[in-house]
């Protein structure tokens, strides 16, 4: 049973950051441990990395699919990242969140401000690493980039934090479990904003349509 609120419609969630922080890791112990959080599966014209399923990590398209997509307006956000490009599908978003569903972007900065540009009631959070030391250590721990990919990756680093005031929220990365809970926090809090209350119903008395004082926790 929960309140007549607005706790129950969906809410985007942009977890953002600089290459390497390790967002992924946070976005699936956040994905583990709440159900009604669903990931949006990005288009990317890069390779697959090894371990990576199609419609599962990404969806892998060439760059002239990619670009038809982007001419059709199927993509909410797109941007180009370390030579490749990268979008977020518009029609899955649109659908969790009319059906109630919170919906997590894991995307690149460009690509979370222009988020914030098109669905202004989106929540911004900024993912940052503890040290510039420890991005190095996990870019070299995936064992997939070169070189010349790692040594591009660490020199927008520091441009890319920059970006941190522009966003609602920042987590550091120190322990994924650390960050994935603090995430969480923060979508709690969310739901549970003044604004999105809906409980009152003035004349008759009551708050909401229940005698207690019941939430349902996001
Ligand atoms: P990777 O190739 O390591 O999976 O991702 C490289 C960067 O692209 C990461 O910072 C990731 O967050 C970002 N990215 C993944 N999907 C999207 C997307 O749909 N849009 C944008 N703008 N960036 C994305």
């Amino acid at each position: 049973m929960t309140r007549r609120t607005e706790e129950n419609a969906g809410l985007l969630f942009v977890l953002s950051g600089p290459s390497g922080v390790g967002k992924g890791a946070v976005c699936r112990e956040l994905l583990a441990g709440n159900p009604r959080l669903r990931l949006s599966v990005s288009v990317t014209t890069r390779e697959p990395r090894r371990g990576e399923a199609e419609g599962k990590s990404y969806y892998f398209r060439s760059r002239a699919e990619f670009e038809t997509m982007v001419q059709d307006g199927l993509l909410l956000e797109w941007a180009e990242v370390y030579g490749h490009f990268y979008g977020t599908p518009r029609l899955p978003v649109q659908d969790i969140l009319a059906g109630g569903g919170d919906v997590l972007l894991e995307i690149d900065i460009q690509g979370a401000l222009k988020v914030r540009e098109a669905l202004p009631g989106c929540i911004l959070i900024f993912v940052a690493p503890p040290s510039e030391a420890v991005v190095r250590e996990r870019l070299a721990g995936r064992g997939s980039e070169t070189p010349e990919v790692m040594a591009r990756r660490l020199a927008c680093l520091g441009e890319e934090m920059g970006f941190l005031p522009r966003y609602d929220y920042a987590v550091v990365n120190d322990t994924v479990a650390r960050a994935a809970a603090q995430v969480g926090a923060i979508m709690s809090a969310e739901h549970l904003r003044a604004s999105r209350y809906r409980g009152w119903r003035a004349g008759n008395g009551k708050r909401g349509d229940t005698a207690d004082d019941e939430r349902t926790a996001p």
